[in-house]
């Protein structure tokens, strides 16, 4: 895998430096005089910010396509930090990320023969009457039995029964969707008697939080797979039939997780998400910091070899801020603590230097001695120095584009 990795980075590199006037002179470090590439190099090539993409969007454009990578689309991500970035992107890794969903759907036994739901943003105006009418199969290109099979799109904005109506009268067995909004209709679900009734969810763009599981499964009957990729690098993993790590797409994207020091992580060490996407070549995207933390499992039992990400964590953004301007996640920890505090749902916000807000539904009455019980835990384990106060809530807290952020950091 190391020398396939290499062979498509080789040529995407050599194709950077060629074609791409951003990466003019910045591969020089890896590059001998002969022209040859020296991987001990590696490290030395400067981590690509978003600021810098979006900075230099022009000076990123590749000058000629190699063959059969093409024709280019662009598109723009506001990502969860709100800078948004503008980028152009190949048809061949767009098809590379159809093939990589397909063979992780094989992994979790899917039957493309049936019928499959996308809740997406940004459908056009007469999403209505079109989200009753198929838009063909979903499935593998050259598999005969999915040639059978039927997706339809419906708007992420509707309401829960909305949503369920839909699912129903096209007889969905499968939902894809952006993690939190499952989950918070599932949450909705479950304080009536409506229930769903799905085989699987494929769930991406946010983190799946151990809470999901249990409640997506109560509401719409379905197991829950995750899918990890994004506008600027593609596919970068699918999660394992066997468990909510996630198989490394390794053939088409490298993947880093390098500490604050820049080095690499160790197994269970969290650290910073790096990609760099073989064949973006319109706009490479070289050693990118994806914005997200995650960290190395062990490999897995299942039979696939491909590497494993034990641990996906919010995105940087969302993460605190000490006093001394460390940043920290609380996503796995805290979670832990949940019990004491008895809560049906919960958001924690940094909302000052040293101040967090735990947002939350009690699971019965509001019980001061668990907060008070739930706070010194909290801040002898996780948050020494901070504050905590607790304020009560009756829905999820969404942000404006519909998001459910678990741990949100209001500083910024
Ligand atoms: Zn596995």
């Amino acid at each position: 895998m190391r020398a396939f990795q290499q062979n498509e980075l080789g040529s995407l590199l050599r194709h950077a430096r060629a074609t791409v006037p951003f990466y003019k002179t910045r591969l020089d470090p890896i590059f001998k005089a002969d022209g040859s590439i020296d991987w001990s190099q590696w490290s030395k090539l400067p981590i690509l910010k978003r600021a810098d993409v979006a900075a230099n969007y022009e000076a990123m454009q590749s000058s000629k396509l190699p063959d059969g990578h093409g024709p280019t689309a662009t598109d723009t991500t506001s990502g969860s930090t709100g800078l948004p970035i503008k980028i152009t992107f190949t048809k061949l890794i767009g098809d590379i990320g159809f093939t990589m969903g397909w063979r992780a759907q094989r992994w979790w036994d899917f039957d493309w023969s049936a019928t499959r739901v996308n809740w997406l943003g940004g459908l056009p105006a007469d999403w209505e009457a079109k989200s009753r009418v198929s838009k063909g199969p979903w499935g593998c290109d050259d598999d005969a039995q999915a040639q059978r099979g039927q997706f339809y799109n419906y708007h992420v904005t509707t309401s829960v029964d909305d949503k369920l109506k839909h699912l129903h009268d096209v007889n969905a067995r499968y939902l894809a969707a952006q993690s939190n909004v499952p989950y918070a209709a599932g949450l909705d679900m479950l304080k009536t008697n409506k229930r769903g009734k799905l085989d699987s969810m494929v769930l991406f763009s946010t983190s799946i939080e151990p809470e999901y599981y249990a409640t997506l499964y109560e509401a719409f009957g379905a197991k829950v797979h995750g899918m990890y990729s994004s506008k600027e690098a593609g596919s970068i993993g699918f999660t394992c039939s066997t468990g909510s790590h996630y198989h490394a797409c390794a053939e088409s994207v490298l993947v880093e997780i390098l500490d604050s020091d820049g080095r690499p992580c160790e197994v269970g060490q969290s650290g910073r998400v790096i990609v760099t996407p073989f064949y973006n070549t319109a706009q490479p995207f070289i050693r990118y910091e994806q914005g997200d933390l995650a960290s190395w499992g062990n490999s897995c039992a299942c039979g696939i070899t491909l590497p494993v990400i034990e641990k996906l964590d919010g995105r940087i953004l969302h993460l605190f801020t000490r006093a001394d301007g460390t940043r920290f996640s609380l996503s796995s920890s805290i979670d832990k603590l949940g019990p004491i505090l008895g809560a049906e749902f919960w958001q924690f916000a940094q909302i000052g230097p040293k101040q967090i807000e735990v947002r939350y539904k009690p699971t019965g009455s509001r019980d001061i001695l668990r907060e008070e019980k739930f706070s010194a835990l909290a801040q002898q384990e996780f948050l020494l120095g901070f504050e905590i106060s607790y304020k009560i809530i009756k829905n999820l807290p969404l942000t404006k584009g519909g998001k459910f952020i678990k741990y949100v950091n209001e500083t910024y």
